[in-house]
């Protein structure tokens, strides 16, 4: 497998790290774009972030801002005519701190990237009906995904099987084996999902809005059992979320997108307690509070999001951002300020930028 030093990047905008420790995965640069008749959709327009082994790294923006795209752009699943244009994915190989692969150098479809999915990085997705054939048994699709990445037996593959089922939380494990996908609640089937996902014992789990479509009652059990499997493993998870209050419970460290690029990256207490970026700030106040008093109006963020082909000049959250500045936002991109090594803002308010 080819090998790619770790090397150090400089970000130009918010969502690098310069943190002392190594990064598990470093996302540097990333630009996946949607070229079509109308134009080009800048879906990720140069995101940088880094997952440290053992944490849960919270993505978080309104729908259309780019996370779910960058988190298929790490396993390179994007769906045509989406194109990723640049950057680099260094992924930190196991127990060696020096060298990193570039997932971007890896041959399309390789060996290499095969191995690399499921055994390595693994993704829950947010309807796992979508992911699930509809033709074979849960047991059929959780062995199929075991015996891909390891030499061993049917019947072992078929006891291992239950055991990850058990794992999630499905009852009855040894009879549910044999059902298929539209015989389980959404609740179970994320579960199963989710046995599916840790079938190969990934170092990384990539979560994308996985508790999007399901009732209040449980996207929480869900939640808990991601909370705990994470714990019980030792996994770094890269959760992709529009919900707040979702990286509140879950995240160690966030990062906040909007038009494809990070505008704010930092670890979530402090993006909780000061938030820097307007948007943030916004995000924020549209979640609600049990301290609110009965029927207070909910805070929402001023405007829309902008058509993919109609980008705005300047800094993309200008048309919406209360504190925009004439003749400057509007105008200029805004670099990235660096707050603190693990702390970076993008937004003309911060630094000398002005
Ligand atoms: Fe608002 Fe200007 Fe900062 Fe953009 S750069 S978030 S428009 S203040």
């Amino acid at each position: 497998m080819p090998q790619t030093p770790m090397v150090d990047h400089p970000d130009h905008e918010a969502g690098g790290s310069t943190s002392a420790a190594t990064p598990l995965l470093s996302v540097r640069g990333l630009k996946t774009y949607f070229k079509l008749d109308e134009g080009t959709v800048k879906a990720v327009d140069g995101v940088s972030f880094d997952l440290f082994a053992g944490r849960t790294l919270g993505i978080v923006g309104e729908s259309g801002c780019g996370k779910s795209i960058s988190a298929r752009s790490i396993l390179r699943i994007v769906d045509r005519p989406g194109k990723i244009e640049g950057g680099e994915i260094l992924l930190q190989q196991e127990g060696d701190n020096e060298n990193a692969i570039d997932l971007l150098q890896l041959p399309h479809e390789g060996p290499e990237l095969r191995a690399i999915r499921g055994k390595e990085i693994a993704l829950v997705f947010q309807e796992p009906m979508a992911s699930f054939s509809h033709y074979y048994t849960i047991g059929n699709q959780i062995m199929e995904a075991i015996l891909l990445h390891s030499a061993t037996s049917d019947d072992a593959a078929r006891a291992r099987a239950i055991e990850l089922l058990g794992m999630v939380g499905v009852p009855n494990p040894e009879r549910r084996v044999d059902e298929y996908p539209f015989q389980l609640s959404g609740g179970l089937r994320q579960r199963v999902m989710m046995a599916m996902a840790l079938a190969c014992d990934p170092r990384i789990l990539i979560a994308d809005e996985p508790t999007t479509a399901l009732d209040v009652t449980t996207q929480a059990q869900v939640l808990n059992l991601l909370q705990r499997i994470q714990k019980e493993r030792g996994l770094s998870v890269i959760l992709i979320t529009h919900d707040m209050g979702v990286v509140a419970e879950m995240a160690d460290d966030v990062v906040v997108m909007y038009l494809g690029r990070a505008v704010e990256k930092g670890p979530v207490d402090e993006i909780f307690h000061d938030p820097k970026h307007p948007y943030t700030q916004a995000l924020l106040r549209s979640i609600p509070s049990i301290m609110a008093k009965p029927r207070t109006k909910l805070a929402t963020i001023e405007g829309s999001i902008p058509h993919p082909f109609a980008r705005p000049s300047g800094c993309p959250f200008h048309p919406r951002c209360p504190d925009a500045i004439k003749g400057l936002c509007d105008v200029k991109e805004p670099p990235t300020h660096a707050l603190r090594p693990d702390r970076a803002v993008s937004c003309f308010l911060y630094g000398d930028a002005s």
